[in-house]
């Protein structure tokens, strides 16, 4: 008897049960070819079928516009922080970004290896407790983009709008909040997001991308890194992760039959109430985030007195609650609750966390 657990990761993440299952039965013949999708040529028109679904159905959800292109490359979100400006600076000597926390740090700092980098507007005064409000930034009308991180992974604080920009390209790492809620693609010139936080296994980075920000990249460009090339390509420019393509697909048909983007939201909103609930005004816990920017998919926590972390984890490894440790830089808790994660599972966190409460607060 399989025993799962209530997976709280970060990242790589819980996948619906009845994806793994599905990949299982599908595992040693894919619908009849007598082959594992892993051991396919990316070529044959088995492995193309797979491909052409996925992507069908990512523009289905997502409500993709005909002049985006959607790629399914690898190198992942920490890749894409080197590729977006090496493909999008298009002759301007700066980009705009936004710090919102850890992982708009990171963007920064590899960005200024290619271009001059603006801090448009940064939370870090306010520890990263909030997304700077839109009329505060200094844009640059001369950027060649504006960057912002839609969801922060490790701080627990989201975009809950979309910056308007002007005419310069907006572009989002979207890697720990794609397709967990309806989005206006036409609002950006390019989206990313790594599969591994909410659509699938580590291995495949999600690119969209307006069709008119194509073909500018540096001459430097890995050839396999060229969204211009890679588009024309098919994103089969070099062998594209296979396996990850298709679970990505599986993940997408799971959320197609959950009712699609409107539905995961409203899922994702109660969930995240359930537990943004319990711990406001709460005495024995704490989440730092001003409440109108907190993350529907990462909720970090703090306990009152720190000498309980270890109790608190252990007790919650024991209840089969596990992963909820929070990143060394934030300390304290973090409930990572993607699209995977059920209802049941965060009102057993939220049990856990009043049991634990009544004996020791
Ligand atoms: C996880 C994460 C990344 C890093 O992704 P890699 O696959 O390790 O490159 C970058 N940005 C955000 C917002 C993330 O959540």
């Amino acid at each position: 008897m399989t025993q799962r657990v209530f997976n709280f990761s970060p990242g790589p993440a819980t996948l619906p049960e009845e994806v793994l299952r599905r990949a299982a039965q599908e595992m040693l013949d894919w619908h009849g070819s007598g082959m594992s999708v892993m051991e396919m040529s990316h070529r044959g028109k088995e492995f193309v079928a797979i491909h052409a679904h996925a992507e069908r159905l990512l523009r289905d959800l997502l409500g993709v516009p005909e002049h985006y292109k959607v790629l399914f490359l690898q190198g992942g979100a920490i890749g894409e922080n080197a590729i977006v400006p090496m493909n999008l600076l298009r002759g301007h000597a700066s980009v705009d970004i936004v710090d919102t926390g850890e992982w708009s740090l990171k963007t920064i700092q590899e960005t200024r290896k290619y271009a001059h980098v603006n801090i448009a507007a940064s939370s870090a005064a306010k520890r990263y407790t909030c997304i700077p409000p839109r009329q505060g930034w200094r844009l640059d009308p001369d950027a060649a983009y504006v960057h912002i991180c839609s969801n922060e992974t490790i701080g627990g604080v989201q975009y809950h709008f979309t910056p308007d920009v002007g005419a310069v390209p907006l572009v989002a790492d979207m890697s720990s909040d794609f397709m967990s809620r309806p989005i206006d693609v036409s609002k950006f010139g390019l989206i990313y997001a790594g599969a591994q936080k909410n659509l699938g296994p580590a291995g495949v980075t999600i690119v969209i991308v307006r069709e008119d920000l194509l073909g500018h990249a540096l001459p430097i460009t890995p050839s396999a890194f060229d969204y211009g090339l890679q588009a024309q390509a098919d994103s089969m420019l070099n062998t594209p992760p296979t396996w990850a393509i298709y679970m990505v697909g599986l993940v997408l048909d799971w959320i197609q039959d959950q009712g699609g983007l409107a539905a995961m939201e409203r899922r994702n909103k109660e969930k995240a109430g359930l537990l943004y609930q319990y711990l406001e005004g709460n005495r024995f816990y704490a989440n730092p985030v001003a409440p109108a920017d907190r993350s529907l998919m990462n909720v970090p926590f703090t306990l009152r007195d720190p000498a309980l972390d270890d109790a608190f984890l252990k007790g919650a490894q024991a209840a089969g609650l596990v992963q909820l440790k929070g990143h060394r830089s934030v300390g304290g808790m973090r409930a990572s609750i993607y699209n995977a994660m059920s209802l049941e599972g965060v009102s057993a966190l939220v049990a856990y966390m009043k049991g634990f409460e009544a004996r020791h607060g």
